[in-house]
């Protein structure tokens, strides 16, 4: 299963920075990018299963969602992902849902109307957050 791999990555690393910095994890985030073909709820119970019996057993793990942006290489600008599919019609929505480069063929950047449009974040798992004990 795809997801354990990812979580068992994910405890091994933050048990290895509760290692390094000799101090207890109290709680630790997942951001997982709102374009990742990842199962959110799978992930979290994933993560509280793997982390039973490793030093992180007491430790507390939040999932969120995180935002995807697109950049415009013409101008630079940034835009939220879903901000600018905002507009589209539904059926532009499935697809992009399916294959998000697809923003590039349905989306103009507001700003320039470039088509150049490169989606920068949101498709990736990442440990977002990590509170130590004092
Ligand atoms: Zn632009």
């Amino acid at each position: 299963m795809h997801e354990l791999v990812i979580v068992s990555g994910i405890i091994e690393a933050v048990s290895n920075l509760a290692r390094k910095e000799n101090k207890k994890i109290l709680r630790f985030t997942v951001a997982v990018g709102e374009l990742a073909s990842f199962d959110r709820a799978l992930i979290e119970e994933l993560l509280n299963e793997v982390k039973k019996g490793s030093i992180l057993e007491d430790t507390q793990v939040d999932v969120e969602v995180e935002k995807a942006d697109v950049l415009c290489k013409s101008c630079e600008s940034t835009w939220g992902f879903s901000d600018l599919i905002e507009p589209l019609g539904e059926n532009e929505k499935e697809m992009i849902h399916f294959l998000p480069e697809l923003v590039s063929s349905f989306s103009r950047c507001p700003k320039c109307g470039g088509r150049d449009l490169e989606i920068r974040s949101g498709r990736g798992i990442r440990v977002s957050y990590v509170e130590f004990e004092e």
